[in-house]
């Protein structure tokens, strides 16, 4: 699978990376990235549940 956070609708909440910190990082003001696009093997559902937790749909999942 594959993630990728749209960087002009993040707001900076932070929430995927309490759930995901091995996939999403965060910049010195808060928004997110990705450290790789392609998603380690096992953390599939845990990404699921970081793009269905972020209240500004910024994360696109790529299956
Ligand atoms: S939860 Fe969404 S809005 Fe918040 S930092 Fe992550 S991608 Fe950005």
């Amino acid at each position: 699978m594959r993630v990728r956070v749209d960087a002009e609708l993040c707001q900076g909440h932070a929430r995927c990376w309490a759930i995901c910190p091995e996939v999403f990082v965060l910049d010195e003001a808060g928004y997110a990235s990705v450290a790789d696009e392609l998603v380690p093997p096992g953390l599939d559902e845990d990404v699921r549940l970081a793009a269905a937790a972020c209240p500004e749909r910024a994360i696109e999942l790529d299956a």
